[in-house]
């Protein structure tokens, strides 16, 4: 089997996908994408796919190593995510070429569905508990919420009194019927992160997620060592390499390797065996699409360490489309007493309904997200 031809297609919401075509007929879906510089992963894409057409598209961890190694620079957000979404789509041809999901091909499933959660917005707590009991209808107990808003280095007590009231509501009027963990965002610094921490401990979030930023990881042990409450990090961890740094300091509870950044089932799935070592959870983030989605989902379903799985259906960000818009299995996604079952088609599991996405494409959007400031005037962390 050999690579004739590849495509790639921006839609909405913020999304891209990328077909990967053989001259045997069966082609791979992939997700390549980072929020807010589609067009920038666009272009690393085409100059990585560009290499490979013409071979054999089942040498996957050759075509990975490659594409990491034979380029002197390497690494981060843009070259990593782009590696991601062709490892995907490799991975979605060799799973339909053997007729197989892909976790038949990493050693075979150690469960049978995956938890998953759901994100919430809002900022009132009203607002976020009438989300909450909608989807507890619908099956799904555990949540993702915003920790905060904008926060200054070195800010006011108010700041901090005003995210831990929003979230001892929620807990009020729903008491233990849910779970949330709680995304600082990367928006709050090392200063205030210890007596936010501490401060938001009565209402018992699952975790919480980017306490400080990656950039600040040194901080993770000793905000650990602060809190009982577990750490999550790793969405802006884009190979084993950084995360062995982190796992080795120690900190993080939970590692939340993203499947369109992080170089793709092939690199994600070793870094799943890392957190293993470690005894750290792992919880794929993703907020992404549909072909992200399942890609996370055949990690989860070969991890033993695999927790929760993050979704996003209904997310805020999903303006123009959702997630199984451009699903033509939307089945197989059901969630039922809040997991998804092990996907049950060959390679990823996800059939891309392809019309929808060339039609998408025509008005693909040029997301970005908001730039946030201070009230003095400085740029401020989203
Ligand atoms: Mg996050």
């Amino acid at each position: 089997m050999k690579i004739t031809r590849f495509e790639t297609f921006r839609v909405a919401p913020r999304w891209m996908f990328l077909k990967i075509e053989t001259d045997e007929g069966i082609n791979g879906w992939g997700e390549p994408v980072l929020e807010g510089r589609a067009r920038t992963i666009e272009t690393a894409v085409h100059e990585l796919c560009e290499t490979l057409v013409g071979q054999d598209p089942s040498r996957i961890n050759d075509h990975w190593q490659t594409m990491y190694r034979s380029h002197f620079y390497r690494g981060g957000a843009v070259l990593m995510s782009a590696i991601a979404g062709i490892d995907q789509a490799l991975w979605d041809i060799k799973g339909k070429s053997l007729g197989v999901p892909v976790y038949e091909l990493l050693g075979g499933k150690v469960r049978e569905r995956m938890k998953v959660y759901s994100w919430v917005g809002g900022d009132r707590p009203a607002d976020i508990v009438g989300q909450m009991e909608q989807l507890l209808a619908a099956g799904i107990d555990t949540f993702k919420l915003n920790g905060c808003e904008e926060m200054r280095m070195l800010d006011s007590p108010r700041a901090v009194s005003a995210a831990v009231a929003k979230v001892e509501k929620v807990r009020e009027l729903l008491g233990d019927k849910v779970d949330f963990g709680l995304d600082f965002h990367g928006r709050v610094a090392a200063p205030m992160a210890k007596s936010l921490l501490r401060a938001l401990e009565p209402v018992r979030p699952l975790f919480v997620e980017e306490p400080v930023l990656a950039e600040q990881a040194e901080y993770y042990p000793r905000l650990a060592a602060s809190t009982s409450i577990p750490l999550a990090a790793g969405e802006r961890m884009y190979s084993r390499f950084e995360f062995k740094k982190v796992f080795e300091a120690g900190g993080i509870a939970i590692a939340q390797p993203d499947l369109s950044h992080a170089g793709g089932i092939t690199e994600c799935h070793k870094i799943a065996a890392m957190a293993e070592a470690y005894d750290v959870a792992l919880a794929p983030h993703c907020p992404l699409g549909p072909v992200a989605l399942a890609a996370c989902l055949q990690v989860d379903m070969v991890a033993h360490n695999a927790q929760l799985q993050e979704q996003s259906m209904g997310i805020h960000y999903n303006k123009g489309a959702e997630l199984l818009d451009y699903v033509r299995n939307p089945e197989d996604f059901r969630i039922q007493d809040g997991c998804i079952a092990a996907l049950p088609r060959p390679g990823l599991g996800v059939e891309v309904d392809e019309e929808r996405v060339r039609h998408a494409a025509k008005n693909a959007p040029d997301w970005h997200n908001p730039v946030w400031r201070h009230a003095d005037g400085s740029v401020a962390e989203w």
